[in-house]
């Protein structure tokens, strides 16, 4: 069985850790991973891959289980120095094991290697299991349209931040307009994406931020129609449970495009063009209903993924409803 997954970061690769544990028993199954890069960074004059590099990570046992982002054991020196010189920005977390990864990456980029080519290098260290492709080799930079809060210069005007500025300086405490995936419409898929969508037995959603991760992939051009396309089962997981994200800022994302921060709006986002199973958690049951009306079939099954093993159950849950609209 073929199973493509889109990916963001820290809810992509806990449920992939799921999915690898769920299909070990299932032969000659293989799972190809399409990773969001609109979180991509220039920092220090390295180019830095959040979401990858959590998916790298996570899969190959090299992440910080705590913060679900970074180096295990990691120490942060190199900041400090850095910081010693006023060279920003302090915000970002940059660890000094991670900086090497980073800079790695950039050599093999200004040596005109492709961030595809790149990421298989880089995975050859992590042995992650699946087949990482970025979604793009093209530079796509998620921008947020805010409100400068008080204090700052230019207050109470509008101005367009790096998705990270806003996600980790902001906290995404500040008024949210529009998210804008810079570089999309001008992007083209990475080499294997559109033949991996085309070639998947099942395509998964898992809980990952449905705006600027799952949305920001769909963003490039020829992969919403490809998935659309594919004929294949595809089956999405809520990343929101009781009307709230599990972790992080997602309602004020999904707030920016208009979307209420429910289990049910968030498939119905997706839409039935695109999705033909949402998996809610027990806690969203009553959002069952509204979600079939929708025309995508729905279960209400446990989606915390409090560890691998809970990973693992909502992975077969959501491969049990690929198969269930599939007959
Ligand atoms: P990011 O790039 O690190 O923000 O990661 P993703 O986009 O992959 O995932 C972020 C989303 O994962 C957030 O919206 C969370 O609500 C969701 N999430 C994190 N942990 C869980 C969990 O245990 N269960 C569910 N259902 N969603 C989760
Ligand atoms: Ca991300």
């Amino acid at each position: 069985m073929r199973i493509v997954v889109l990916a963001g970061g820290i809810g992509g690769a806990r449920f992939l850790r799921g999915l690898k544990r769920a299909v070990t028993d299932i032969d000659g199954t293989d799972i190809t991973v399409i990773g969001n890069t609109g979180d991509d960074i220039h920092l220090f004059g390295l180019k830095v891959c959040p979401d990858l590099d959590t998916v790298m990570y996570t899969l190959g046992g090299g992440i910080d289980e705590e913060r679900g982002w970074g180096r295990t054991d990691e120490t942060f020196r190199v900041k400090e120095e850095l910081a010693a010189y006023g060279a920003g920005p302090g915000w970002f977390g940059l660890g000094d094991r991670d900086f090497a990864t980073h800079i790695v990456r950039t050599q093999m980029l200004a040596a005109g290697y492709p961030l595809s080519a790149v990421t298989e290098a880089l995975c050859d260290r992590w042995q992650p299991g699946v087949r990482l492709l970025p979604m793009s080799d093209d530079r796509i930079e998620t921008h947020v349209a805010i409100t400068v809060p008080d204090g700052e210069e230019g207050a109470g005007e509008r101005r367009a931040v790096h998705f990270q500025e806003f996600w980790v300086r902001l906290r995404a405490a500040v008024p949210a307009h529009a998210v804008v995936p810079v570089g999309a419409d001008q992007a083209k898929p990475a080499p294997g994406v559109l033949e991996a969508i085309a070639a998947a037995d099942v395509i998964l959603f898992p809980p990952s931020n449905p705006v600027v991760s799952i949305g920001t992939i769909l963003a490039v051009p020829g992969v919403r129609e490809a998935i659309a396309e594919a004929g294949v089962p595809v089956v999405g997981l809520s990343p929101i449970v009781g009307g709230a994200p599990v972790r992080g800022m997602a309602d004020k994302v999904l707030a920016a495009v208009g979307v209420e921060s429910s289990a049910a709006a968030v498939a119905e986002h997706y839409g039935s063009g695109l999705l033909d199973g949402w998996l809610v958690d027990t806690a969203d049951a009553d959002a069952v209903d509204r979600v079939e009306q929708a025309g995508i079939r729905c279960r209400a099954v446990p989606l915390m993924m409090s560890d691998p093993d809970a990973a693992a159950e909502m992975a077969r849950r959501a491969l049990a409803l690929a198969e269930e609209v599939r007959a």
